[in-house]
């Protein structure tokens, strides 16, 4: 075995990590997060991610469950170099990576256990098991241990005999430990960890020959070379356990990096992210928003490394993956998943990129999810892509996308077909003053004026009808006028988009054209 999967041929310190998911056909935020970590770490260093699918226990199989995890994976660039690349495709000289193919493997290393005395067979049924639990009741230390492991002096003869009666058995592991010692461990993100020896004979194989996590764990990770075990911190009391069976099997122990749970805000107070309460608990959340891979990968990264947004801010254009992502950064305690954060992220990543790759993401999204955005987008590439350029590239974009599911409100004015009026004016404009305004504009109106003329003409309708063109001016004296500038053009917006805060207005209507101008115009004087 250990010449069937030798040591890998890697430069000093690179790192080998993996993501060990059950395939439950369901992709948690968490997975994604540890994913991200795992990959991180291996990448940092030039070493090597791969993907091992923990399918042991075949109750919990669910169909296609491969593929969603992997497309979940995939969708935010957690590409594996390694291991189960696509449903039933194995890449790689260290599988197979399905544990339920590697039966043969973990015999092996039972049978060596057993040879050297440290895994014996046990025959306790359940009602056996009951028992001892029930004997234990003012037994500090629970569990099949010492003098409660009952098989764990069975003579040759004794297990022969049950063997061929046919007694069903499990192996468990002798343990070696004492519960009065302590093991150490330095965990890359925990710090160092002391917990007391395990004493439980742990089972290793079930009765169907099928390994334990744990057995699998140390085989696996042993013989795949993992050098950094990257996995939920819901395994560290198991580390007592993992570190004995190293040491029984002869492997060296990997280094360990726990990672906290995503925490959430409730209350006043912290739990997780529950995949029953919380949609973006699911990967397939971010998808089907429309949240970029470029977004949810920065964001995981603030949640990753607090000193993040401080590189950030210096390394403005960076890749992401130039950032020294480092273990030892990561919280203790768990990271808080904040919405709003996520989405001021994104606005600001999809702010700086340019028109066109909005454009090709809202597509790409709107074909999935929304086929009457994608019909409309693509109607003509042109005028869309002019109207995904408003207020970009320039040095402060504006930033009102968050995810490509926003788009279609967000343009939804540029297109008759979902274009919704609404003539709602600011409390201070009644609606006889709006249509004045408005009437008044109509006459003015010229298509053919540049940005500086368009202007200059709506400031100067400000006077005749008593407003001010000057902000100032207004504010000094309030009572002097009916409003200011800003209020004549809001009234302006309103009437050709049905809103009261849009991009640049000018860029708008030169967009929309002269007609459609005309007629919003005089459709919201017929109207109001
Ligand atoms: N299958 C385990 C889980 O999904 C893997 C833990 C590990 O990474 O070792 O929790």
């Amino acid at each position: 075995m250990e010449a069937m999967f030798p040591e890998r041929n890697l430069k000093e310190g690179a790192r080998v990590t993996r993501l060990a998911p059950s395939p439950t056909g369901f992709l948690h935020f968490g997975n994604l997060f540890t994913g991200t970590v795992a990959y991180k770490t291996a990448k940092v260093s030039d070493g090597v991610f791969y993907v091992r699918v923990e399918d042991t226990d075949q109750k919990r199989k669910v169909e296609g469950a491969i593929e969603v995890m992997l497309e979940g994976l995939r969708a935010f660039d957690v590409i594996a170099d390694e291991g189960v690349v696509g449903e039933g495709t194995e890449k790689g000289d260290y599988g197979p990576y399905y544990q339920s193919k590697r039966k043969e493997i973990y015999h092996v290393f039972a049978k060596k256990l057993v040879l050297d005395g440290l895994a014996y067979p046990c025959f306790c049924s359940a009602e056996a098991l009951d028992e001892i639990r029930a004997q234990q009741e003012n037994e500090p230390q629970k569990g099949y241990w010492g003098k409660y492991a009952a098989c764990r002096n069975l003579t040759i003869d004794e297990i022969e005999k049950n063997i061929s009666e046919g007694k069903p058995w499990t192996l468990r592991l002798k343990s070696p430990g004492d519960a009065e010692k302590k093991c150490f461990f330095d965990d890359m993100i925990k710090g160092k960890i002391e917990m007391p020896e395990n004493v439980q004979d742990v089972v290793l194989l079930k009765s169907d020959g099928i390994p334990t996590y744990h057995f699998a764990h140390a085989v696996d990770d042993h013989l795949m070379r993992t050098t950094h075990v990257v996995r939920g911190d819901e395994w560290m009391s198991s580390c007592p356990i993992h570190l004995q069976l190293f040491r029984c099997l002869g492997f060296r122990v990997p280094k360990y990096a726990h990672v906290a749970p995503i925490m959430k805000e409730e209350n006043g107070g912290k739990r997780k992210l529950s995949k029953r309460k919380d949609p973006e608990a699911a990967v397939t959340f971010y998808v089907e928003k429309g949240y970029p891979k470029e977004s949810v990968n920065e964001y995981i990264m603030t949640l990753m490394n607090s000193n993040f947004e401080d590189w950030r801010k210096t390394n403005k254009d960076a890749d992401i993956n130039s950032f020294p992502f480092n273990l030892k950064k990561m919280s203790v305690s768990g990271a808080l998943f904040d919405m709003v954060k996520l989405n001021d992220v994104s606005k600001n990543i999809i702010s700086l990129m340019p028109a066109k790759k909005v454009y090709d993401y809202t597509v790409q999204w709107a074909k999935d999810y929304d086929s009457e955005l994608y019909n409309l987008l693509t109607r003509d590439e042109e005028y869309s892509v002019n109207i995904l350029n408003i207020d970009r590239e320039t040095p402060k974009p504006r930033k009102d996308i968050a995810c490509f599911s926003e788009v279609k409100d967000y343009i939804s004015y540029f297109f008759p077909e979902i274009y919704e009026k609404n003539y709602e004016m600011p409390e201070n404009i009644t609606s006889d003053m709006a249509k004045e305004i408005l009437e008044a504009y109509l006459k003015e109106f010229n298509p053919a004026d540049d940005k500086q003329q368009w202007f200059d003409r709506i400031k100067a309708l400000c006077e005749p009808l008593g407003y001010t063109p000057n902000v100032k001016e207004y504010k000094k004296n309030p009572e002097a006028y009916k409003g200011h500038v800003g209020d004549v053009s809001t009234v302006i917006r309103i009437a050709v988009t049905g809103r009261r805060n849009t991009p640049d207005l000018y860029a708008i209507m030169s967009l929309l054209g002269e007609s459609t101008v005309k007629e919003r115009l005089s459709d919201a004087i017929k109207s109001l």
